[in-house]
């Protein structure tokens, strides 16, 4: 059977949730044993993501094949537990560059290079291409950006072409405002967004709303009158106290049968198996038994998305554990300043996440030698691991000079210094150590080895700093534990203090998280601070 396509485009503005709808329908297809993947189309002209500050364009998401992503596809893994591929994600700048390169190599010889037909017809042909080689039987397409915009203009025209080829259901999200002294849901706004739409020329089937409160019957009535959409098409989309509800709501209004039904695929019931497996983990994030307090220490607070995965993981974890995590995000400088680490008391872990650049990088060391001194549990990921090397260096063996290079190129000890494949490295884009790397964790009396319950794990890495073998006599010597090392032996992936919950890892396993399975070193963190807030309370 040929794959069927499902786009989902945002009207009005952005931030509305279009990669919690677009995950929600991946979810709900695979709920009834569909297999559907998603693609991501977004029109700015770099070539990945891998580029951006993160506190502008939110976290790097990376893939095990290396690919530097945008962080939409963190939220479609944790859905649907599937490892994804970096040609899923389609920008301006892969099919710019790929048109220009045919036009310099000749391949239009003769004619002018359009962007219809021209580079829209290399997106179709990309997204059939995918369509062919996964095998799927769904690809559930989600257009970055908002109706109107110039950057993802030819991606919404691709679209409606590939309409006229191939079976596309389009889903319009939409935004339905309430003004509080009315008091009366606004359906105006959305009206505009889907005459906006078919100004395109493309008719939305679905019509998913975005408001705070539940969308009133009345509000329903008039957007179906006005938008020429049936009522049980007009979908509630309101405030959730956690993303993962979103399928299970939508299939409470029977949005799971209407999608099935017009994408023409019949025959699969709904697992009744996994729908519970998933609405049980969900109870467990929406009404848990524990409760534990969590600070992160990073430096880009401010923007919560430059940390989504990290958040998320411990979401899946604490639904593992039973546990509402309560998340405290302070800001690493703030560390820096004297009598401030009295923030930290209350806390029952300590997370400090990966991150780039000098600031803020004292006060992510100050936190780490409380959580040590402390037996505060400690969780660091790259960044928040070398940094765990770099205090024990200091306050434990005694080398007051130790540092990282990347924050002192001088520094008297480089206990973390450039990787050595990396000398030399000018190119910025796709160039750092990246994507999925095998790793041994040889010591059964170990956290990782005791997270993992096995001696050989995958993790994903971005990083271009590692621990410096020179100091592995010294800190061994001092009590640290090399708990993983890369498959060759030659390259430090987790340390650990020996006493108490206090880990570091070279990698980014949260990168891996996912509601079914949440990351085993999350876990095992939420466990040990459960316990520590048992004792306190
Ligand atoms: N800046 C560090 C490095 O490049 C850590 C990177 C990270 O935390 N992802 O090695």
């Amino acid at each position: 059977m040929p794959a069927k396509f499902v786009v989902v485009l945002g009207s009005l503005m952005s931030g509305l949730g279009k990669g919690i709808v677009t995950s929600s329908v991946l979810k709900i297809l695979d709920f009834y044993g569909y297999d559907a993947l998603p693609i991501k189309f977004d029109g700015y002209l770099n070539y990945d993501c891998g580029t951006m500050n993160p506190y502008r364009h939110g976290e790097v998401f990376v893939l095990d094949d290396k690919s530097e992503v945008d962080m939409d596809f963190g939220m479609y893994q944790r859905f649907i537990n599937k490892n994804l591929s970096g040609d899923l994600s389609i920008t301006g700048g892969k099919i710019f560059s790929h048109i220009i390169n045919k036009e310099r190599q000749g391949d239009y010889l003769g004619e002018d290079v359009q962007i219809i037909p021209h580079l829209t017809n290399e997106i179709i042909a990309r997204v059939k291409g995918i369509a062919q080689n996964k095998k799927v039987d769904v690809l559930v397409i989600e257009v970055g950006g908002t109706i109107g915009d110039i950057e993802n203009s030819y991606f919404v025209e691709a679209m409606r072409q590939l309409s006229l080829q191939e079976k596309v259901v389009f889903i319009n999200l939409t935004y339905v405002p309430k003004i509080n002294v009315v008091g009366e849901q606004k359906t105006k706004p959305a009206q505009l967004g889907f005459r906006l739409l078919m100004q395109n020329g493309i008719k939305p089937d679905f019509i998913v709303c975005r408001l705070n409160d539940p969308l009133d019957e009345k509000t329903k009535e008039k957007l179906s009158m006005f938008t020429n959409t049936k009522i049980n098409r007009i979908i509630d989309d309101s405030d959730a106290y956690s993303i993962y509800q979103m399928p299970l709501h939508f299939i409470d209004q029977g949005f799971d049968k209407e999608l099935i039904s017009e994408l023409g695929l019949n025959g699969n019931t709904l697992d009744v198996k996994k729908f519970n497996e998933w609405k049980n983990a969900v109870n467990r994030i929406t009404d848990p038994r524990h409760t534990a307090n969590i600070a992160i220490v990073g430096k880009y607070t401010e923007l919560r998305d430059s940390y989504v995965s990290v958040k998320e993981s411990v979401v899946h974890a604490g639904a593992a554990a039973d546990t509402k995590v309560n998340i405290t995000w302070v800001e690493s400088s703030d560390l820096e300043k004297p009598g401030e680490l009295k923030r930290l008391e209350a806390m029952d872990g300590i997370i400090v996440p990966g991150g780039f650049g000098k600031r803020g990088i004292e006060g992510m060391v100050n936190a780490i030698q409380y959580a040590r001194e402390h037996k505060v549990p400690y969780l660091g990921l790259c960044l928040g691991m070398q940094l765990m090397a770099v205090e024990f260096a200091r306050n434990v063996c005694g080398l007051q000079g130790a540092n990282s290079t990347e924050f002192d190129k001088d520094a008297k000890e480089k206990v973390i210094y450039l990787l050595p494949s990396q000398k030399g490295v000018r190119k910025k884009g796709g160039t750092m150590r990246l994507g999925a790397w095998k790793c041994k964790l040889p010591d059964k009396d170990t956290i990782a080895y005791k997270s993992y319950g096995r001696p050989l794990i995958e993790e994903r890495h971005r990083h271009r700093y590692e621990f410096n073998n020179k100091y592995l006599d010294i800190v061994k010597q001092n009590g640290l534990k090399i708990s993983g090392v890369t498959a060759d032996g030659s390259l430090v992936e987790f340390i650990e203090w020996g006493h108490g919950f206090g880990i570091g890892t070279q990698a980014h396993p949260e990168l891996k998280s996912t509601l079914a399975e949440p990351a085993p070193l999350f876990v095992s963190f939420i466990e040990a601070a459960k316990k520590l807030s048992e004792k306190r309370t």
